[in-house]
């Protein structure tokens, strides 16, 4: 099999640079346990895939290496090409995994998924995209940007395929301090799973409940996509499932608490690109005081970092200083377990992090939950103004995929027709922390 991996991965072979200047040229001594696993069963990597930088950003606008085109190619009635579209954008972080997959460049490709980086760019450019839950996958050797958040995820053309890829990389690693325990692992495909063979061997839905949350229908979605819902409700229902609609309250402020958490972690974890031990170094100019670390620090950063990152490590080291602490990051930390809470309540499976998982059983809860994986098509590349890094349009990309981010639980895009311009649509089947494969059947089944 030949697999992209995305920049902010390592590999030995080829550099990683994070899209960023800071890591320019840089190659690792070693490579990812993903990458590793892949290789030992026999994967090709055949190269690197484009990204924002360090992970930051829904349209991969924000690199070195410049923007990445989406490939898809929009027909008309016919089904001709229509040639003259302006270009799009593949969706980010993980822009170049999913383009590189649509352009039938690889079979499969990695990426990484910290608020929607796989889900995203793989509904913009028509593939499958996985983000597993939360420490199934090890994270050792990937380059951290919020590291309570950061999983690795896989986008290829078909479930099946991810399933494969997933299958090789979902395994314990004690390097990875955060890595789901064995056990943990055990415990929850025993108590959550026990319809899986039935549903695999007969590629019937009979039993399954599913969940669509009123909260994922905000003002900006666009039309044609929840008609293409719709068509899958009625597949779902067809092929034996149940639907019911549910409520997750706390999702309205899932952005806002996302982007906190997620800026604090990486204004801690981007601390190390300090120009002395890691990353591009850029002397003080003639004058300044060569011997004041700070000066060195200042500069290297202040070069090898773009706007975004550095509007991020503002924005996060602002909402840990003790004045914004309390309002800002716990106030974050607590919307996080009132989102988590909702989820336990909604789902039939228990969550097996819990000390008494039976505690918050719902006997006629959902075994996943089904919602757009975007609030729209991919954006033309014109429409993201370069300097204006006031807007917050970008960051409202992420409305959809930000919940199960926060909650750690498995989440997979699956392409669901086209839009009313005749790009990808894409849903999301969300499942209880360590029911991948439940997730990845429904997935088939919608696909
Ligand atoms: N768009 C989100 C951000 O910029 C998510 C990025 C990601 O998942 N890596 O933080």
């Amino acid at each position: 099999m030949t697999l992209a991996v995305k920049d902010n991965i390592c590999t030995a072979s080829l550099p990683t640079t994070c899209s960023s200047a800071m890591l320019a040229g840089y190659t690792s001594p070693f490579d990812a346990t993903v990458v590793e696993l892949l290789r030992d069963e026999g994967a090709q990597i055949i190269g690197k895939a484009n990204c924002d930088e360090f992970g930051m950003g829904s349209l991969n606008v924000n690199s070195i290496h410049g923007p990445v085109v989406n490939p898809f190619q929009p027909t008309d009635a016919y089904d001709v090409p229509l040639m003259a579209h302006e270009p799009r954008s593949a969706g980010g972080s993980s822009g170049g995994s999913a383009a590189s997959v649509a352009a039938r460049l690889c079979t499969a490709a990695l990426g990484t998924d910290t608020g929607g980086s796989v889900r995203l760019p793989a509904s913009y450019c028509g593939v499958v995209g996985l983000k597993p839950s939360y420490g199934l996958i090890s994270r050792w050797g990937v380059v951290s940007f919020a590291d309570s958040l950061d999983c690795v995820g896989v986008l290829a053309r078909s479930v099946d395929t991810v399933k494969e890829v997933f299958d090789v990389i979902s395994v314990y690693d004690a390097r990875d301090p955060t890595a789901a325990s064995p056990e943990l692992r055990k415990r929850a495909s025993s108590t959550a799973e026990p319809c899986l063979p039935k549903l695999f061997s007969s590629n019937t839905l009979d039993g399954l409940r599913i969940g669509v949350p009123q909260e994922y229908f905000p003002l900006e979605l666009e039309p044609s996509i929840t008609s293409s819902l719709r068509t899958i409700i009625r597949n779902l229902k067809d092929a034996g499932a149940t639907i019911r609609p549910v409520s997750l309250p706390a999702t309205q402020y899932a952005l806002s608490a996302y982007y906190v958490i997620a800026s604090a972690e990486a204004s801690s974890n981007l601390a190390r690109f300090d120009g002395i031990q890691y990353g591009l170094r850029v002397p003080p100019p003639a004058g300044a005081s060569r011997s004041k670390p700070s000066n060195v620090y200042a500069h290297s950063r202040s070069s090898g970092f773009g706007r975004e990152v550095r509007k991020r490590i503002l924005l996060g080291t602002y909402a840990l200083t003790a004045d914004a602490f309390d309002n800002y990051f716990l106030q974050a930390q607590r919307v996080r377990a009132y989102i988590k809470a909702d989820f336990n309540r909604v789902f039939r499976h228990p969550c097996v992090h819990l000390a008494h998982p039976e505690s918050c059983l719902s006997a006629d809860g959902v075994d996943v939950l089904l919602h757009p994986s975007a609030i729209r098509t991919a954006p033309r590349l014109a429409e993201k103004r370069e300097c204006d890094t006031s807007s917050i349009d970008e960051y409202l990309q992420d409305v959809m995929t930000v919940p199960a981010s926060l909650a750690g639980l498995p989440a997979l895009s699956v392409p669901a027709g086209l839009g009313e311009d005749g790009w990808p649509v894409g849903m999301s089947v969300v499942g209880q922390w360590g029911t991948d494969q439940l997730v990845l059947q429904v997935g088939r089944v919608i696909e």
